[in-house]
């Protein structure tokens, strides 16, 4: 196990549990860094330039945000804040069909596209500028990024509500050609969504073939998590066939109390199919999901929360039956007036979430929403919650596993060459915590309260989060394929 190496380290991180990615059980060691990378982990009698005493903590790799909508917050300061406090170091952006870039986007801002982007922020005509912008002013933590299927056909159709024409196919193509070509990591798509509903099975296939050359990943929101969540799971598969390629469910969640259960049958479907393709599939630690403001969404929920509203800015943070009674209307009604809006949907069962997140090729994903007035806790609570309140206090799985679900898993799922693992040569992406205590704090009425137990973050060997406090150091890098 030891590689003790001669070079004098940059920091030498000593006698830490060091859970390292892979799943298998923790063990006590010193690691020690150099120039950003992981030099050795062993017995390491080297000072360092310094040497940081971490008995009685655990050492983890840096936790891989498999599922953001951090396109526009990775530009923003501050707004990684959420991230970093949670030992996240990499974040995978332009998820559900969503992406800032390319960012000519024809008329009017497509809800829910507006989740992240606002007219100013589409000053990245080509995917490559959005991608050297990230490089020029430095993130807090590394990006994987995804083009979105929504904002290819914003930048091409001046009508979305039909599939798109063969020579819109070509440009979108095109686009997404570029974009992988600029090291964008896949395409991503949000059939659910009414704008890109219209798209059929074929328009996607089209769209996504640069994939195939690249050997690109497809990650997506797919067109039903309800009734029809088996046809939803056939078409996702039938695409990754097509193409050739890995495909990512995202957030794989049964909505609505119709469905509920139903986690028995889709995981079944799932591990069925990924003895025949390459199958990835994340989630998030919560029963509530998180998107904009729909009529039409409101029935399948046992209650509504609104994270903001362009309209009625006031009422973020509260029910929706509250807001209706008020207004004397149907929660249809008042959701129509909020809008544009987003809001938080109770529509789960807690016994398919753990189900689903203790399914072993599951990986752990926010898909927070950053920019919301009144977020869903897991924008700043998913991955300590999966440590704590999953890992240690329900026994869901162990520390180990729940680590790997965060780090090892997503980058092998991913293809991250040298992340996701404490073992020499790879990024020092790390996070130090106490197993004790580490745990969300973050509520839905408390949304951006600190996660406890997270002693110190570092990205590419720079320690990026300290003492409760993130640390300017835009060390994050883009990766790119
Ligand atoms: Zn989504």
């Amino acid at each position: 196990m030891a590689t003790i190496a001669p070079q004098e380290f940059d920091l030498v991180i000593a006698g830490a549990t060091v859970v390292d990615g892979s799943g298998a059980p923790g063990f006590v060691a010193d690691v020690g860094i150099a120039d950003g990378r992981i030099a050795a982990v062993g017995a390491l009698p080297t000072a360092g330039r310094e040497r940081l005493n971490a008995a009685g903590r655990v050492l983890a790799p840096g936790f891989i945000d498999v599922h953001t909508h951090d396109d526009r917050a990775l530009l923003t300061p501050g707004a990684m804040d959420a991230k970093l406090s949670q030992g996240v170091t990499t974040v995978v952006t332009g998820n559900c069909g969503l992406s800032l870039a390319p960012g000519a986007v024809r008329g009017a801002i497509p809800p829910p596209l507006d989740l992240i982007a606002t007219p100013e922020w589409l000053r990245f005509p080509r995917f490559a500028d959005y991608l050297q912008a990230i490089d020029a002013e430095g993130a807090a933590v590394n990006a994987v990024c995804l083009v979105g299927h929504l904002s290819l056909r914003a930048n091409t159709m001046d009508q979305l509500e039909r599939t798109a024409t063969p020579a819109e196919c070509d440009a979108m193509q095109r686009l997404l050609a570029d974009a992988l070509d600029a090291g964008a990591w896949g395409l991503s798509t949000g059939t659910f969504y009414p704008p890109a509903r219209h798209a059929s099975t074929d328009e996607i296939v089209a769209v996504g073939e640069p994939l195939r050359a690249h050997g690109a990943l497809y990650a997506t929101h797919m067109r039903n998590e309800a009734e029809k969540v088996l046809d939803a799971l056939d078409e996702t598969f039938e695409i990754g066939r097509r193409l050739g390629v890995r495909v990512l469910i995202s957030h794989h969640k049964l909505a609505g109390v119709a469905n509920h259960g139903r986690s028995v049958e889709t995981l079944k479907r799932i591990a069925a199919a990924m003895e025949k393709q390459p199958v990835s599939i994340d989630c998030y630690p919560y029963n509530a999901s998180s998107t904009v403001l729909r009529p039409e969404f409101v029935a399948r929920a046992s209650s509504v929360l609104v994270s903001w509203s362009t309209t009625m800015p006031q009422h973020a943070g509260r029910a929706l039956a509250d807001i209706a009674r008020e207004m004397g209307c149907s929660d249809e009604q008042a959701a129509e007036r909020l809008m544009p809006a987003g809001a938080i949907y109770f529509m789960m069962d807690e016994a398919d979430v753990r189900r689903i997140l203790a399914f072993p090729k599951t990986m752990v994903g926010s898909d927070g929403m950053p920019h919301d007035e009144h977020p869903h806790p897991r924008l700043w609570g998913t991955f300590p919650r999966v440590l704590g309140h999953y890992a240690r206090e329900e026994k869901l799985f162990s520390l180990e596993l729940a680590v790997h679900k965060m780090s090892g898993l997503t980058a092998q799922e991913l293809g991250l060459p040298g992340r996701g693992l404490i073992a020499p040569g790879h990024a020092a992406d790390l996070v130090m915590f106490d197993p004790a205590t580490v745990g969300d704090r973050a509520t839905f009425a408390d949304p951006r309260a600190l996660s406890a137990g997270i002693d110190r973050v570092w990205v590419n060997g720079r320690t990026a989060f300290a003492d409760g406090a993130a640390q300017d150091v835009h060390a994050g890098r883009v990766l790119r394929r």
